[in-house]
């Protein structure tokens, strides 16, 4: 049995196929389909995962870990007492104990699974993502793009050709994707949006109104008190998820602080307008994201027949209203729970994986440009961002000064460009190929190879033409070069042939 695993940034779930060969949610010991992403560490030997964990975020935040996938592929550590952990320690732990619930479930061992990642993440959060597999004792078989497994939940047994779009907005990422589905082949065009922009940026934007409010009625700045803030959080989320059924809801904290006069509650109403205006900035910016997306694909917006929409956040009416506005008259398909049509995905994909049901292909594109840093700091790209994958693409270059013994090879993957116009380089690792042709500048030829696997996983590989001398590297290495996290050096003396 091969299981599909929704490893998110708020909720995690785990499913099958069951004996009539549909996916089906596993249910966990709480009798809850969504688990939440949250781990806390009561000592060094007890761990405790999903609800358990979320309870005890106000009283125990310092060693209670939430949203942790938004720091996959970073050199981030928590500091839980005198440990550090990684965040594919930390996912590895909510893995863990998934497949504890499937195994439990199912009655049966459980050793390998499909997870989802973003159809946004880099290889450095792919590889953070098979990593937090690893910890878990768990073979990850496929990373499916999110986006793609929605597709799936709503594609299968579906014949006709159909142009769809696919909006997932979970707690911490949001992903665009266009699609065509057509005679058991899911071929993605293009793919956009931000891993940085989710549900839990409107909790935000609702926790920062709310403590306005509160200043400015009981004259007590709430910002700097650790556990009343977190308090104001969980409410924050409850009134964004309150105000998807209904217009008006109330934030009710009851002696949330200590006033001169004794202690003060928190009471606030909110409607749902409110809300959406208190959050323009965070609609204008998906709207934004869209727009770009339609334009990188060069397709008009006409050209979408269907919207699926998944992950919890799309529950929000002033995201489907949007929705509707940008593509009026088109279907809006959303008959499976959002929250759950991502793993019922994985599952339908794991279920091929293992033969139960007959094959659908799935072509995936690349989120980013990858390419190498030039002898002048400039970016040379290799392969371009929605370039279908597996792929594999070589470029040849060259010295730049007389015998020159090594050439380092600086791989980066290149963001949108900013506002000014300038491409965001992001560091993705670098290595040194050593022992070239001794030659004068300009005759040694050094291909470069970029290999895409089918999990969207980069490997790089260098060959010295004339000396045979070859290196090949999975990228670990993690850094931005822009945001100087580690010394931006030059891939020195490399220059195109
Ligand atoms: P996911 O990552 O797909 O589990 O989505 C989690 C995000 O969806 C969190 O930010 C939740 O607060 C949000 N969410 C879940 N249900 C709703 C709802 N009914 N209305 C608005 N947001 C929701």
């Amino acid at each position: 049995m091969i299981v599909g695993i929704d490893l998110g940034t708020s909720n995690s779930l785990v499913a099958f196929i069951n004996r009539e060969g549909k996916a089906e949610i596993i249910i966990n010991e709480r009798g809850s389909r969504l688990t939440p992403s949250v781990v806390y560490f009561k000592n060094e030997q007890e761990v405790m995962v999903g609800e358990l964990a979320r309870s005890q975020l106000i009283l125990k935040a310092d060693r209670t870990i939430s949203s942790i996938k938004r720091q996959m592929g970073t050199n981030y550590q928590v500091e839980i007492g005198e440990r550090g952990y990684t965040p594919p320690e930390i996912s590895g732990l909510i893995l863990r104990k998934l497949l504890q619930y499937a195994q439990e479930y199912l009655e049966q061992e459980i050793t390998a699974a499909v997870v989802t990642v973003p159809a946004y993440f880099n290889d450095n959060q792919r590889q953070a993502t098979l990593l937090a597999g690893e910890m878990a004792g768990i073979k990850i078989l496929k990373l499916l793009n999110e986006p793609t497994a929605a597709a799936l939940a709503y594609g299968v047994n579906r014949e006709k050709k159909e142009n769809i779009l696919v909006l997932d907005i979970g707690g911490g990422t949001f992903d665009i994707t266009l699609m065509e589905y057509q005679d058991e082949v899911c071929q993605v065009l293009c793919i956009g949006g931000s891993s940085q922009l989710g549900g839990l940026d409107f909790d935000k934007q609702l926790v920062k109104h709310i403590l306005e409010t509160f200043k400015m009625s009981n004259g007590i700045d709430l910002s700097a008190d650790p556990i009343a803030l977190q308090q104001i959080h969980i409410n924050a989320e409850k009134a964004k998820v309150d105000l998807s059924s209904v217009n008006e809801c109330s934030v009710l904290v009851p002696y949330i602080t200590m006033g001169t006069q004794g202690p003060v509650h928190l009471n606030q109403t909110l409607r749902r307008e409110e809300f959406n205006h208190i959050c323009s900035y965070l609609f204008k910016e998906i709207s934004e994201l869209i727009e770009q997306t339609f334009t990188r694909a060069g397709v008009s917006k006409e050209w979408v027949e269907a919207v699926v929409l998944a992950g919890g956040a799309s529950r929000m009416p002033g995201f489907k209203d949007l929705v509707k506005q940008l593509f009026p008259g088109v279907e809006l398909r959303v008959e499976i729970n959002p929250d759950e049509v991502v793993a019922l995905g994985a599952a339908l994909e794991g279920g091929m994986l293992s033969g139960e049901l007959s094959h659908i292909e799935t072509h995936d594109v690349t989120g980013h440009t990858l390419g190498v840093e030039d002898n002048q700091g400039e970016f040379v790209s290799l392969i371009p961002a929605n370039t279908p994958y597996p792929i594999s693409e070589s470029r040849l270059f060259t010295t730049v000064n007389d015998f020159q013994e090594e050439v380092i090879i600086h791989i980066l993957q290149q963001d949108e460009l900013g506002d000014a116009g300038e491409g965001i380089n992001v560091s993705l690792g670098k290595f040194h190929l050593e022992n070239i042709q001794k030659a004068k500048a300009g005759e040694p030829s050094i291909d470069v190879t970029f290999t895409i696997d089918e999990n969207g996983i980069l490997n790089v590989s260098a060959l010295d033409i004339e000396t045979g001398t070859q290196k090949e590297i999975q990228i670990t290495e993690t850094g931005y070069v822009d945001g100087n996290k580690i010394p931006a050096r030059r891939g020195r003396d490399l220059i195109i042939l």
